[in-house]
């Protein structure tokens, strides 16, 4: 596939892996709770790559992060343990775990492979715990790695956009592609942002504006209508002079907001809002004109069929971030109703992290072209950023 300067970058298809040892790097960052893995999507977003590479007679290494590890205690609940006996489980066939990150007994077990076989290596961040290795891609770390194979494949775009050892340090060293998650992320999510498709609308939402401004920056010329929704309409609102109550609030970005509304007549605020005296409340009513004590957590019925009639005339939409507090079924209505409007004929891109989680939760996942399953990655590649996980592979 073609990179963003029209160069080409490899995928595993255009490798021949037979009898090689292939190094993949995968996301197995999924939740663990007391030893029982909470959602195994992200494990099962893997396999595509994981059984070509089986299928196509290759030593199959997988290295992936899980959490974070800053001191000895976080090593017991990020072992990836659970996660290989999972992976043994959808692929139907043994995988060898090593609860080591590199030494004698990682490399004798590598070295006993056969063709065909699969061995997990444990927790790329238990390198973590001695100076960052992992995550500052030290230079040795990625070399020792990379040694350790014949061809790397990356395929974990949720940390695509972060230069890690276990990425960018390997693919410094060895003939390295992309697998099929991250293809169909960039297949998807690329041609939104280069070549969208008119008219074409942004739902925005989620707690922060200055979580958003690289992303509205990079497409408000792009976009015919933005839609903000969720904490961050908060901002924009008061910076226009209304009455926010105890809503959310990012005072410092005030001026940006003010001056942002004044350049553009693309941005759609609610005007009417769910509002409540407490988050832990479940006491709500509708307002127009929000009051004192009030703190909005979704937006009203009116804003909703304001949004709905945007997004119903668009060929295209991009989400990001939601428009309430959806993890309280009471402040999931407005999210919920956009989701209502969709239609078949659309391209519709949603974000990683809570907006996925919202529209899965929703029941609406079959109703979106493509669900990203990276929200910072997602993000980075929203702002128009390079992400060098992958950079490195296209150049
Ligand atoms: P983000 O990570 O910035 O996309 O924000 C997602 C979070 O924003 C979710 O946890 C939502 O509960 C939260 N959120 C959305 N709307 C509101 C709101 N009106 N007030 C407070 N939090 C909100």
């Amino acid at each position: 596939m073609y990179n963003k300067k029209g160069g080409y970058m490899k995928t595993i298809r255009d490798f021949n892996l037979n009898n090689k040892k292939v190094l993949i790097r995968v996301d197995f960052n999924v939740p663990i709770k007391d030893g029982v893995i909470k959602d195994d999507t992200r494990i099962k977003e893997s396999l595509e790559t994981i059984k070509y590479a089986i299928d196509n007679n290759s030593k199959v290494i997988l290295l992936s992060h899980l959490g974070r590890i800053k001191e000895e205690s976080d090593k017991e609940k990020n072992n990836l343990l659970p996660v290989s006996k999972r992976l043994s489980e959808l692929l139907k066939k043994e995988v060898i775990f090593i609860d080591e990150t590199r030494g004698k007994k990682l490399e004798k077990a590598i070295n006993d492979m056969n063709n065909g076989d699969v061995l997990l290596i444990q927790n790329t961040r238990y390198e973590d715990l001695d100076g960052k290795l992992e995550s500052s891609n030290n230079q040795e770390l990625g070399q020792y790695w990379a040694s350790l194979g014949d061809i790397f494949i990356n395929d974990a775009f949720g940390t695509s956009h972060r230069a890690h050892a276990s990425n960018v340090g390997i693919a410094s060293h060895l003939p390295s592609g992309i697998g099929f998650l991250i293809e169909k992320e960039l297949n998807n999510i690329v041609p939104s942002i280069n070549n969208p498709l008119h008219p074409f609308t942004i739902i925005m939402g989620g707690s922060k504006v200055s979580d958003k401004i690289g992303v509205i920056e990079n497409l408000i010329d792009k976009c015919d209508y933005l839609l903000i929704g969720g904490g961050m309409a908060y901002t924009f609102l008061k910076s226009i002079g209304k009455n926010i109550g105890k809503s959310l609030c990012e005072d410092e970005y005030l001026d940006y907001c003010k001056k942002l509304l004044g350049n553009t007549e693309k941005i759609i605020l609610p005007v009417d809002h769910i509002v409540s005296d407490s988050v832990e409340s479940n006491n709500y009513s509708v307002k127009e004109i929000i009051e004192e004590d009030d703190i909005a957590l979704d937006i009203g019925p009116k804003t909703i069929e304001l949004f709905q009639k945007y997004l119903k005339l668009s060929k295209q939409i991009i989400w990001n971030g939601p428009v309430g507090m959806f993890e309280k079924d009471i402040y999931a209505f407005g999210t919920k109703s956009l989701c209502e409007v969709f239609n078949d004929n659309q391209r519709i891109i949603v974000g990683g992290g809570d907006t996925a989680s919202a529209i899965v939760n929703l029941g609406y996942k079959d109703k979106v072209t493509h669900i990203s399953t990276g929200g910072g990655a997602s993000l980075e590649l929203l702002e128009g950023k390079e992400l060098p996980g992958i950079k490195i592979i296209g150049e």
